[in-house]
């Protein structure tokens, strides 16, 4: 089995759903996984936040997506002969959606709040969508998709906006289920959202549908997990902004996952965690050019240039804590980190002296109230407007790191870790630097 994960920008248009059914057609028994359609879930993350004091926009912002997803249906379904019962089909499940929308939104601004439990369930009504229309969609085209929802598969615990999923009870809830779907039905199932044991709806984090896909594909232990996107593949660096960036034919589980978690955002971060538990291999594939062979994500990894690719996150801030003099240097580090523990905040660069600790982090709601938490603890130091540029699967000695960092030796380096083990070089610079500075050292590297 292969589990076929297609993305937003997949799920965009009439032409594109055409282009995935064509996909699907190839493969014998697929399991697939759909996101919203292209920026939907901001919309809706957008009208639930406008709800509270402009209801007004909140509520067109919803008759906005209903239109985007009438028009999409409507244009898809025009090629096909007898489709005016699916098309019913599809303008009903998309006035049921909505019509919950806007109830959600009217709750919202008569609450006066916004609770991050009431977040996920609008945040999920863009995969609820998209995954019944597109299983609509596909029986009228010909192939017997089959509509599975997230809700009574994907079980995870309450932690709502980053929820972690229960691949034990994922297993038996899958597997069950398969053998009661036909041999020739092809599930579709909405990633990103799932349900906790107490029935609330509850998402993976944005992005999520890439670890959805891997988590179906662990639970049924497919063949191979597809994430089909826009790219042929994960680059040397982002395509959109690197014109000379190419496609990495191979990468290690752990090369592709601190790609991911250092900002490329092809894939989510934690896409490979159920992957490689099972030894599944992760392909990245572009729907527009399907025949090509795109990046293959297994346990063995190429050996070859002195890097396999840079990324970069902008919008960083350094944060510096110094102890006060009472505290042991073990004590100070284990209670800035258990500060930041208790504020979910991932450090991405990190150095300490035997008094002090510098971190480099992305910006978020939760890092102020960190900030403020760990002013109490010593003295802080806050540098904004930082960005990160990390380079990935350093395979080279200790020249490459003199090498990079002679490379832009006329900009200020504000923070530099690097690990020869892990193959891992991060630089932390003034955010406008980011870019130019990326593609100094891509040039270097890979032209
Ligand atoms: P989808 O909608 O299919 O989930 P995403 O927008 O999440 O697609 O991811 C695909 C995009 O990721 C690409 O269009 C590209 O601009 C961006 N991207 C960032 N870094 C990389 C990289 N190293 N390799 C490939 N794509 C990258
Ligand atoms: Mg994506």
């Amino acid at each position: 089995m292969h589990i076929l994960k297609f993305g937003g920008t997949s799920m965009s248009n009439a032409k594109t759903w055409q282009q995935v059914f064509d996909i699907i057609k190839r493969y014998e028994s697929p399991f697939v996984v759909v996101s919203a359609t292209a920026r939907t879930t901001r919309s809706l993350i957008k009208a639930a936040h406008k709800a509270i004091d402009h209801p007004q926009e909140a509520q067109m912002i919803a008759d906005d997506i209903a239109t985007r997803h009438n028009n999409i249906v409507e244009h898809f379904l025009a090629d096909y002969d007898d489709s005016s019962q699916t098309l019913m089909a599809c303008h009903n499940w998309i006035n049921i959606c909505i019509e919950e929308l806007k109830e959600h939104l009217a709750t919202i601004h008569s609450q006066q709040e916004l609770t991050e439990q009431l977040k996920d369930v609008i945040a999920s009504i863009g995969e609820r969508l998209s995954s019944y229309l597109f299983t609509e969609c596909g029986y009228a085209a010909g192939l017997y998709t089959t509509w599975l929802d997230a809700t009574q598969i994907v079980r995870t615990d309450s932690n709502f906006g980053k929820a972690s999923p229960n691949l034990d009870f994922i297993s038996g809830k899958i597997n069950s289920l398969q053998q009661k779907i036909s041999a020739d039905n092809i599930p579709v199932m909405g990633g990103y959202y799932g349900m906790d044991a107490n029935e609330n709806i509850t998402t993976l984090g944005l992005e999520g549908s890439d670890y959805s896909a891997s988590l179906i594909g662990a639970a049924l232990d497919a063949e191979a997990i597809e994430i089909w996107t826009d790219v042929s593949g994960i680059y040397t660096c982002d395509p959109r902004f690197i014109s000379d960036a190419k496609p990495i034919p191979q990468l290690s589980f752990q090369e592709a996952t601190e790609l991911a978690y250092f900002g490329a955002k092809v894939l989510h971060p934690s896409t490979t965690k159920p992957a490689s538990k099972k030894q599944i291999p992760v392909w990245v594939k572009n729907i527009f050019e399907p025949d090509e062979p795109g990046t293959c994500i297994s346990t063995e990894s190429t050996t070859g240039g002195p890097v396999k690719a840079i990324t970069y996150k902008e919008n960083c801030t350094i944060v510096t804590v110094t102890s006060s003099q009472t505290v042991m240097g073990y004590e100070f580090l284990a209670g800035v980190f258990d500060i930041l523990r208790w504020h979910h905040l991932a450090v991405d660069v990190v150095t300490t002296t035997e008094a002090s600790v510098s971190i480099g982090i992305e910006n978020g709601a939760n890092l102020d109230d960190a900030i403020e938490q760990l002013n109490g603890y010593g003295s802080v130091d806050v540098l904004n407007n930082q960005g990160i540029i990390s380079l990935v699967g350093c395979n080279s000695d200790n020249c490459l790191v003199t090498d990079i960092l002679s490379q832009v030796r006329n900009v200020p380096q504000n923070l530099i870790s690097y690990s020869k083990s892990k193959g891992n070089l991060n630089l932390v610079v003034d955010n406008d630097q980011v870019l130019s500075i990326v593609k100094t050292i891509h040039k270097k590297l890979f032209s």
